[in-house]
């Protein structure tokens, strides 16, 4: 056999092509468990005004936990979970969950906190996920304005399926964001189409202030674009001092990031931002 023999290039491809397509036919199979067997759950990662360090908002990042194959990132589970459909039912899910403690902090006292979630193309274009986004809304009796939808740039492209739902978006208050900005190729043109609020600098721009000119220079004009199209802009990825120093320099006016937080679950948001004296501020 080949495989005692050594392998040669095409059959160690061939082997890791099949490894990696077994695995992902198991995590979708896994993934249909995943919400009965309460294996998902959301963390939040906060966002600062970067001049006073005060919290802003939060973004709910999604994670699940598996019995047997532990932690998988959804880096991995969310394309699968796309490609499978299962989106539609895990983001909902995501929704609601987020929805229901902001609504608790609101609750406590932080009336005006902001939640962003994540959405999928699928979900934007599917036919319920206005109607159902309007019952959660109404069921957590949330303004609309305190919830931000992230869209990423990538599906910025098809502009023809997702404005209908991002201008009854729009018209409803929710926020809407493009994460990942500077990463994909939406042209300024079609930027200026869409009724967003809000442009989030991809982490790989902020990580490369320290090492490469370049990076500092897509970030000035990303801010930049911010000013003139009259959008919030938000740098993700704000790990060190250095980044949040030279991002304060390009008055950028918020920030995300392992330097402020790493996602945390809504107990240690709550106990570590919110119910803090002054919970506001950043120490
Ligand atoms: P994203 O929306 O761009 O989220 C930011 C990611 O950067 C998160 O990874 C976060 O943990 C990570 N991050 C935050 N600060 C730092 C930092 O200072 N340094 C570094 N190196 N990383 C940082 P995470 O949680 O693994 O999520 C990855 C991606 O998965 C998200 O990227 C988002 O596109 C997607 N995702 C997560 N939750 C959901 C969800 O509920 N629905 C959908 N559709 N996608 C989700
Ligand atoms: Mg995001
Ligand atoms: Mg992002
Ligand atoms: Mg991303």
């Amino acid at each position: 056999y080949a495989k005692q023999q050594g392998k040669g290039k095409s059959q160690l491809f061939c082997e890791e092509f099949s490894d990696q397509y077994e695995r992902k036919i198991m995590l979708e199979n896994e993934l249909k468990h995943s919400m009965a067997n309460n294996e998902l759950y959301v963390v939040f990662q906060t966002k600062h005004d970067l001049l006073s360090g005060e919290l802003v908002g939060m973004e709910s990042l999604l994670r699940w936990s598996h019995p047997q194959l532990g932690n998988i990132s959804p880096i991995e589970f969310i394309p699968i979970a796309e490609q499978s459909h299962q989106i539609i039912a895990i983001g909902e899910w995501v929704l609601n969950e987020s929805l229901a403690y902001l609504t608790d902090w609101i609750k406590a006292g932080h009336e005006d906190l902001k939640v962003s979630v994540n959405i999928s193309k699928k979900q934007l274009v599917d036919r319920a996920f206005i109607p159902t986004l309007k019952i959660l809304l109404d069921r957590y009796q949330v303004d609309p304005g305190q919830l931000e939808l992230e869209i990423t740039e990538s599906i910025t492209s098809e502009v023809d399926d997702i404005i209908p739902s991002l201008v009854i978006l729009k018209e409803l208050g929710v926020g809407l964001s493009i994460d990942d900005f500077g990463k994909g190729y939406s042209s300024l043109s079609v930027l200026n189409t869409l009724p967003i609020d809000t442009l989030k600098i991809d982490r790989s721009f902020v990580q490369s202030i320290s090492s490469t000119k370049y990076g500092l220079d897509i970030i000035k004009s990303i801010i930049d674009i911010g000013k003139n199209m009259d959008l919030c802009v938000v740098a993700e990825g704000v790990e060190t001092e250095a980044h949040l120093e030279e991002l304060k320099k390009l008055n950028c006016p918020v920030g995300q990031g392992y330097y402020f937080s790493k996602p945390l679950t809504p107990e240690r948001i709550k106990s570590e931002f919110l119910e803090r004296e002054g919970a506001a501020a950043i120490e």
